[in-house]
């Protein structure tokens, strides 16, 4: 760099000024002046030319001064020179422009005049600045125009010397930035709505540098993590992702360079306990040029999405098991409809194995086939119509038994199909149950057989293992009994019978379980607790296999017989007028009591009876009346009977006959005798009014062995003696 004009001649003024102090001092001791004279003449014609020169230089400075001041109006760029209390001394064109005030204006004016109040001390520290440093110095600040407006404006400070004067003097080029910053403005204004949309959004958002350093990240970043923005700020994203992740991230990133960003389920470590799910996704930012200056990115919470995924997961494979381990046929039948929304068909989204099986394919070949395509009679059998229903109405499809001539196994099947709605499909299974009908076809016929034999059959079977449990019976003994079978079947068949047959029931069970038949009769119990006589017909059972296996019988219930039975025994027995035994009878127990030896010191003793007069009585008071009279004596007879064995009877139309047991001796039967007497002599009252009649009585007692018409043939005797001795006594013939 060369010194600058004004320089040089301060240099030479100098030197003059120099040697006119040296010529002038008379301080100096021995000196020429002759010598003196000649410096001063050197002197004056080197400033003589020193002077031509400075004019030369001058000359040039102008001309330089002056192409400056074009340079400095014509500039694009405002340009002010500021003296050292910040007054105007100078302004280009352009800042005259700028500011709207005409250049005149502006010379002199303090420049806070135009700086807005607020931005003074941005103006200040800038120039306090420019000079502690002497370098230049740049700031934004707002400029007021004349019209009352401002426009923001950028400075560039740097120091001015004016006329050789070092003075704090500075030059300050002016460029409005209004545009410039309004669009920075609205930049920040937008990045402060993105980051407070980011701040307030529930996922996680960040921004890492291009070698996924994380330079900033949302607070709900702890929400999320637990980690604090600040301890992540500054960490490598992929130390925070699980090890068995880290792979994925890696290949997902290798695009970013690219710029291309990714989506990628991702384990993050949280801050208390191990990691959490979170969906991934990493754009990168590129800058006006097209490169890659960061990454940005989000973090979506994804730990109870994954969850239910995995749970919905397990679920379905537990359901695909379950379906798989069915032994019926199940398929999802997905619905196809036409434009107007209209089901025209089902496809099939999904089969298990019985399903497969059933229609002959394998799984893969079965789902996404058309239904109509594999069986296409569902349109005829009407079977799609059904389906569409079902699927329209949300009412489940129930079929039972329902034929369908099945195109895959190329004949007619019959099916029992349930099919319910789950969203657009439905859910299907089906049983072949042909084979069952057939079998409910043999079974009906031979059923209707056995009904029709039981019906039509006088008998209720019944069939009771070997240890007397019902097994089976025939639902016939409702009528009968009134149970319903369930009752019986499983109990045994001792519970219903009274207990006066359980002996022989017992019994007859034991035989018939060795193998004998046996016909007997029981009293069965009917379910309102009374009981009827059945008679049954029992032999052993003989399974398929040809072995014994418990019994089988056969029973009708024989009341009527029995009563009928019991009232024909009863007719022969005994007498009709007076219920006591007749004749026949007496003597035939008798005679049973004949072989037997009475008890030591007892005996059999016989009192025969015949009424005194009866003739009399009948003449009298009319034979009903008579009739009434026997009726009244074998009531009182009765009485003196003591057990079972005593016996009552009548053996002619007036004699009446008592064989008593256990008597001791004669006296003893007289004694009742007596007594027997004096009741029959007690007056009876009938309609035609009180009839005194009497007895006469014949007593003996029976010998050991004797025959029974020898034994009553003395009874007789003693009564025909007391008959003849005037009647109403009590006559013995000792044995
Ligand atoms: P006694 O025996 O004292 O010599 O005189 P009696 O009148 O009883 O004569 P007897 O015994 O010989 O005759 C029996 C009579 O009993 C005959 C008959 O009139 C009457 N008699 C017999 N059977 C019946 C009968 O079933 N009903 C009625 N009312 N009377 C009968
Ligand atoms: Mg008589």
């Amino acid at each position: 760099m060369s010194t600058p004009p004004e320089d040089q001649a301060a240099v030479l003024r100098h030197r003059a000024e120099a040697a006119v102090a040296k010529m002038t001092n008379p301080l100096r001791p021995g000196a020429d002046a002759e010598q003196t004279l000649h410096e001063l003449l050197v002197h004056q014609v080197e400033l003589e030319m020193q002077n031509e020169e400075l004019r030369r230089l001058q000359a040039s400075i102008d001309v330089e001064r002056a192409r400056y001041f074009e340079l400095f109006d014509l500039a694009p760029v405002g340009y002010i020179t500021l003296d050292d209390h910040n007054i105007i001394l100078e302004a280009n064109l352009t800042a005259a422009h700028l500011l709207a005030m005409p250049r005149e204006e502006l010379a002199k004016l303090p420049l806070g005049r135009v700086i807005l109040p607020d931005d003074q001390d941005i103006f200040y520290l800038t120039r306090k600045k420019l000079l502690a440093d002497g370098a230049a110095q740049t700031c934004e600040l707002r400029l007021l125009k004349s019209d009352g407006s401002f426009f923001w404006a950028r400075f560039e400070v740097i120091p001015a010397a004016r006329d050789g004067d070092q003075g704090d003097f500075c030059r300050i080029s002016i460029t409005d930035i209004t545009d410039k910053v309004k669009i920075r403005q609205d930049l920040t204004r937008r990045e402060q709505e993105y980051r407070l949309l980011a701040e307030n959004a529930s996922d996680v958002v960040f921004r890492s540098s291009m070698e996924g350093l994380i330079e900033w990240v949302t607070p709900s970043v702890s929400v999320r993590t637990g980690w604090t923005p600040e301890q992540l700020v500054g960490r490598q994203l992929r130390d925070l992702v699980h090890p068995d992740d880290t792979d994925r991230l890696a290949a997902a990133q290798a695009g970013l360079k690219d710029g291309i960003g990714f989506e990628i389920e991702l384990r993050i470590r949280i801050r208390t306990d191990g990691y959490h799910w979170f969906s991934v996704s990493i754009r990168p930012a590129l800058d006006d040029a097209g490169t890659v200056t960061h990454l940005v990115g989000g973090w979506q919470d994804i730990q109870s999405m994954v969850q239910a995924r995995a749970a919905l997961e397990m679920e379905r494979a537990r359901l695909r098991a379950t379906l798989d381990s069915l032994l019926d046929p199940h398929v999802m039948l997905e619905a196809v409809r036409n434009k107007q929304g209209r089901i025209v068909d089902f496809v099939y989204a999904d089969a298990n194995e019985a399903a497969c099986q059933y229609n002959k394919m394998e799984r893969a070949r079965l789902v996404g086939r058309r239904l109509l395509e594999l069986l296409p009679a569902h349109t005829s059998s009407g079977l799609l119509d059904m389906y569409r229903h079902a699927l329209e109405t949300d009412q489940p499809l129930v079929l039972n038994d329902f034929v369908y001539p099945h195109e895959i196994l190329a004949q007619d099947r019959r099916f029992d199909i349930r099919a319910i709605r789950v969203g657009d499909a439905l859910s299907f299974t089906w049983r072949d149950v042909t084979d069952r009908y057939l079998l409910t076809q043999k079974l009906a016929a031979s059923e209707e057989h056995y009904r029709l034999l039981t019906t039509n059959s006088y008998d209720t079977a019944i069939r009771i293992d070997d240890v007397g449990k019902v097994t089976w019976v025939s639902p016939s003994i409702k009528a009968l009994l009134g149970w319903d079978p369930g009752e019986w079947i499983g109990r045994p068949i001792a519970d219903f019978v009274t207990p006066e047959s359980l002996p022989t029931l017992r019994t007859n069970l034991e035989r018939v379980v060795h193998g004998e038949p046996v016909v007997a009769r029981y009293l069965a119990l009917a379910k309102d607790g009374t009981a009827h006589w059945a008679e049954s017909r029992a032999m052993p059972y003989i399974n398929a296999q040809d072995h014994r296996d418990g019994v089988i019988a056969a029973f009708h219930l024989i009341d009527e017989q029995v009563a009928m039975e019991q009232k024909l025994e009863q007719r022969a027995r005994t007498d009709e007028l007076t219920s006591l035994l007749n004749r026949k009878e007496v003597f035939e127990r008798i005679e049973a009591y004949g072989g037997k030896h009475p008890r030591t010191g007892q005996a059999i003793a016989v009192l025969f009876c015949d009424m005194d007069k009866f003739k009399i009585v009948n003449d009298t008071y009319g034979h009903a009346a008579g009739d009434e009279v026997l009726r009244v004596m074998a009531d009182r007879i009765r009485h003196f009977l003591r057990s079972t064995d005593d016996l009552g009877a009548r053996v002619g139309g007036d004699e009446l006959l008592v064989v008593l047991h256990g008597v001791h001796d004669l006296q003893n039967a007289v004694a009742i005798a007596e007594k027997l007497r004096l009741s029959a002599a007690k007056p009876i009252a009938v309609p035609a009014g009180t009839i005194r009649t009497t007895v006469s009585i014949g007593v003996t007692l029976a010998r050991p062995g004797e025959k029974t018409e020898a034994l009553i043939a003395r009874a007789d005797e003693a009564m025909y003696r007391a008959k003849q001795r005037g009647r109403n006594q009590v006559i013995t013939i000792e044995t």
